[in-house]
């Protein structure tokens, strides 16, 4: 199945959690659970969902690929900083699945990173019963 996410800034961070975790059958004894971003500018990421962490991130995934640069795709379409904002986020998390319920840490939420907004994006979600 999938999932659609909007954003409202170009670099915005969604809790999924919720989302994921009605994505997973009930009757699951002990499984796994694939969250895919079906995008080439946008991620996803296990972290805390704290509003002061979510600006740190924002301010982190902007630090490492700073805006500024003259990077060769921007000849393309001008978003060579999201492609690789996002190449460094990854475009995948993978979560246990015990008893139909995802197995996250007791911090831990799926947070979809969009590094290109504001757009709707599309995240397929697998569920895989082992
Ligand atoms: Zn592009």
């Amino acid at each position: 199945m999938a999932i659609e996410v909007s954003t409202t800034e170009r670099i915005d961070i969604v809790d999924i959690t919720s989302e994921v975790a009605e994505a997973v059958p009930a009757d699951i004894d002990d499984g796994m659970c694939l969250v895919f971003v079906q995008h080439t500018t946008a991620g996803v990421v296990l972290n805390e969902n704290e509003r002061g962490l979510l600006n740190d991130i924002t301010r982190a995934v902007e630090s490492l690929v700073p805006a500024d640069e003259d990077y060769e795709h921007d000849a393309i379409d001008d978003n060579a900083v999201a492609h690789l904002q996002a190449t460094v986020l990854g475009e995948s998390v993978t979560v246990p699945v015990v008893e139909g319920e995802l197995d996250l840490g007791r911090w831990q939420s799926v947070l979809f990173v969009e590094c290109d907004g504001p757009q709707t994006r599309r995240v397929s979600v697998t569920v895989i019963d082992g």
